[in-house]
């Protein structure tokens, strides 16, 4: 066989397809500043689609710990923690995490998404099941693909379908259940009690990721293996899982994301154990960000979230960016969330809330939402 376009041809036919079925991407340089600030193209916007919940990525404590910490160790980490040796900050921010989780001990990774495709495949290989909500994040589906395990999803929240595919797979080994706690795109919560007494029911374990729960709302938890990351309420970056001192100490030997990759920069590091500190010392800056966001979806009729993220589901893609565009005329950076990070026809807009924004800013987003819905309303 000959390849006969060439890539440039090959990406343009791509992006063109894209285009058309309103699902190309784009960058915008962007200035984020506190208060959920941003400057874009000129313009100063109020962001509302930041994961940065408790507003931690501009502290001015958290800025300082990241400039001493590369002062003091360099700005990266010269190699895999396995090859060079490990900053010392690595130990201090795992055992912090553990604690703040309540958990036996923690490894962290590079990322969330390098926690998921790393330690999955070590929990679950083939002849295995996996058995994952529906909506599960990108990085969990890419996990478990890569562990060779059989994979089957259950209805989102669906106790009830979890259990029948777990019973429909007697042949499996082991089986490994896995739901977000609180999801990324819908912001409800997963029914964790539940999931955890079916999982004793049937021999499974169960894995949470917490990436839009941490630090934000302190659920009971009941999964032996719980990740997430600091890239969100933590303001920094990384990811990081916890469970039994055994199972972490296996990561180390066993997931590849954590072997073959280079260890945190002392800056990220030194960010993440100050954020860290502060989620557990002041539990009110969680506490705000959720209110702003139960204030948000009383306003508009929507139903109460979880946590700190309200979607709004449109349907279209070009209405849902229609819609972020008029929100942006109005100084709201909204951005418009569409397939295939949501399922096809379910594009919306996702709110997200932070500490440190202004209850009347709140308030103005909401009416701002009602009038740019009652505009799109009128001209479909
Ligand atoms: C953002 C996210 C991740 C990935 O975390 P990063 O640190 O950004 O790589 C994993 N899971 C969920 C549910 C997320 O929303």
């Amino acid at each position: 066989m000959t390849q006969s376009d060439d890539i440039d041809d090959f990406a343009r036919d791509k992006l063109a397809g894209l285009e058309a079925a309103h699902l190309r991407r784009r960058l915008f340089p962007t200035k984020r500043l506190p208060q959920g600030g941003a400057e874009r193209d000129g313009r100063r916007l109020l962001s509302f689609c930041d994961n940065d919940y408790l507003g931690l990525s501009t502290d001015a404590r958290v800025i300082e710990a990241a400039r001493d910490a590369a002062g003091l160790y360099g700005a990266g980490a010269g190699a895999s923690r396995l090859v060079t040796g490990e900053c010392p900050l690595n130990r201090e921010l795992e055992t912090k995490l553990a604690a703040l989780k309540g958990l036996e001990a923690a490894r962290l990774f590079g990322s969330g998404y390098m926690a998921n495709v790393g330690v999955i495949p070590v929990l679950a290989g083939p002849g295995d099941l996996i058995v994952m909500d529906a909506l599960s994040h990108a990085c969990l589906h890419a996990g478990a693909k890569l562990s060779g395990a059989d994979v089957a999803t259950f209805a989102h929240n669906d106790v009830a379908d979890a259990a029948r595919l777990l019973k429909a797979h007697p042949e499996r080994r082991r089986a490994l259940v896995i739901t977000e706690t609180i999801f990324s795109m819908d912001g409800d919560r997963a029914p964790l009690a539940a999931l955890n007494a079916l999982c004793n029911e049937e021999g499974a374990w169960l894995m949470t990721d917490d990436a839009h729960g941490f630090g934000v709302a302190r659920l009971d938890n009941p999964a032996p293996v719980q990740m997430g990351t600091l890239s969100k309420a933590a303001g920094a970056y990384g990811g990081y899982v916890c469970g039994p001192a055994a199972f972490t100490e296996l990561l180390v030997s066993r997931a590849r994301s954590f072997v073959y990759t280079t260890g945190l920069a002392p800056a990220v590091l030194g960010a993440a154990l100050r954020a860290v500190e502060i989620i557990g010392d002041e539990p009110a800056l969680g506490a705000a960000a959720r209110a702003h966001a139960r204030r948000f979806a009383e306003m508009l009729d929507l139903p109460a979230p979880a946590a700190a993220i309200v979607p709004l589901v449109i349907g279209a893609a070009d209405r849902a960016l229609a819609i972020s565009e008029r929100l942006a005329d109005e100084g709201f950076l909204v951005s418009a969330i569409r397939p295939p990070t949501v399922p096809a026809g379910t594009a919306r807009l996702r709110f997200t809330f932070t500490a440190d924004h202004r209850a009347e800013d709140v308030e103005a987003l909401a009416r701002a939402v009602r009038n740019a819905l009652a505009i799109e309303m009128e001209m479909s």
